[in-house]
Order: structure tokens, then sequence, then C-alpha cells
């Protein structure tokens, strides 16, 4: 299977870095985790669109992995998508997106009625909740959700496999015992990082309290690379970079002091065989 990365960022607009979404790909189905800012730009970047996914997962929902989820949807539409899109995630998701699409109803009401495209399936949406443990299955593609430790958000994980291979996706987290039992073994682990040393305090958009805070529920470079050396993955990809702008050399040699496996600093449209 195939991993893109649609978004390596975080709420930090950044030109380089979008908001957090990846796409899985195999020989028949196509899987987006996440919808971060910009992803149907980075899809169409990626060969893809909206209207080819076969599903949707969300991990948690923080603005910055769903704020272009109605973006998706009816541009997806325009793309001539003929079925709704089904989306996965944790409790919470089914209330989210009902408003989403109640916010929205006038426009998709004028828009139907005035541009009497064929088929208006894409504009609805099928939600299914799951929480820790559940299996999804997509064709070929098996998705199982592990609840993470995003502090006082609730929030998930994702392990992917087929095809005899297995990827572990952290969300949001910090280190989290659940998310590196899932990761054993795996054959790559994508884990967002925080990179303490990035940031100083300046009084106007953060102080020293708001960045142990946004710290506290997050996993920080120095333990990041712990994390993939216990959980004996084949290689680490770091992504959902805090802040999107750090220095990448400096953040490699301090992974490569805690982890023996090979290291891969995440970008926007990287795309990995598994
Ligand atoms: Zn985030
Ligand atoms: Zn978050």
């Amino acid at each position: 299977m195939k991993l893109t990365l649609l978004g390596t960022g975080c709420p930090v607009a950044s030109a380089k870095r979008f908001g957090p979404a990846q796409l899985i790909q195999d020989q028949e189905h196509t899987v987006l985790i996440d919808c971060g800012s910009g992803v149907t730009q980075r899809l169409l970047g990626a060969g893809c669109n909206g209207a080819q996914l076969d599903a949707i997962f969300i991990t948690h929902l923080h603005s910055d992995h769903i704020v272009d989820l109605f973006q998706l949807i009816i541009s997806s539409w325009h793309q001539g998508r003929d079925r709704p899109q089904r989306i996965f995630g944790p409790k919470g998701t089914q209330h989210h997106i009902e408003q989403l699409m109640a916010l929205w109803q006038q426009e998709v009401v004028h828009r139907t009625e005035y541009e009497q495209r064929p088929s208006t399936s894409a504009l609805s949406v099928e939600v299914e909740e799951i929480q820790q443990g559940s299996i999804i299955t997509i064709g070929s593609i098996d998705v199982t959700a592990v609840e993470v430790d995003h502090s006082f958000y609730h929030a998930l994980g994702f392990v992917i496999e087929s095809g005899g291979k297995k990827m572990v996706f952290s969300g949001d987290t910090r280190p989290c015992s659940a998310l590196e039992r899932a990761a054993l073994g795996a054959d790559l682990l994508l884990h967002e990082v925080f990179i303490h040393n990035a940031f100083k305090a300046d009084f106007i958009i953060r102080t020293e309290q708001t960045i142990a805070n946004v710290a506290a529920y997050h996993t920080l470079s120095s333990d990041v690379g712990k994390v993939a050396q216990r959980a004996g993955v084949g290689t680490l990809v770091l992504t959902h970079f805090v802040p999107p702008g750090c220095d990448l050399k400096q953040l490699h040699q301090e992974v490569s002091r805690d982890y023996s496996g090979s290291i891969v600093m995440g970008s926007d449209l990287l795309s990995i065989e598994v």
C-alpha cells in the first residue's frame, strides 16, 4: 500500500505544511485520514480527488484535523462523486457533522436547485462513530482504532493493515502505551511531534504556560524516538510538526539519539510505499 502525506502541519498556518491529512491507497481502494486545511488541493496534488475516496477516518475533532471537511464534501460533488461520503470518527463526530451540514444547508439547497447536476448523492454523509478496538474493513484495507492520550481531548490513532503490511498513525497524542503496543513490529509509525526547543515565550502569542500546556498534550521531540524504539518499528515518519517551521537537521539528530531505525522527516505530498 502507499501512504501519501497530504498535510504535515498543525493549527499554525504555513505555506509549506498544510493541515493534517494522510492518503492511503492500495490497488483498489482509497482512504483519507483527517481533513486539515488545504486537503482538497493536496489530494489533487497527489493525483487523487474527493470523488474517489472510499472512506474518511477522523482522529479527533480538533479544528486542524477537520476544518476542510465541508470543502471536501462540496468539492467531491463538483468532481462528479455519485455516492455519499463515508466518515468514521470518535464519539461526537455524528453531532459535529450534523451541525456542519445544518450550517451549510441553505448553500446545498440553492446549489442543488440551481445547478441541476445529475446526482446529489455526494452531498449525503454516512457517519459511523468508532472507539477503541473498532475494526473497519475497506476492501483489503483494515483500519483498527486505538484510543490515544490527547489529554482532555478524546482522540484516536489508527492501525492500518493491508497485504501483510502494517502502518500505525498516532494522530495527536502524548506518549501513549496503548499506541506503542499497537505499533509493536509495525513497518511504519507515523507520529506527531512537538519541537519543544523551537518555542520561546513572547507574552503576545504565547506565554511559558501556553507552551507548557500545548506540549502536555503532544509528544515531545525528546520522546518520540523513544516511543518508536520501544515499539521496534521499521521506519518512523514524523508529521504534525509543531511548530511547522523548525530546524529539521537538529530534529533528526535529536530523534536519532533515541531511535536506531530509519527516520523520515515528513513533508507535504511525500509518498512512501509500504
Ligand atoms: Zn492537531
Ligand atoms: Zn489535537
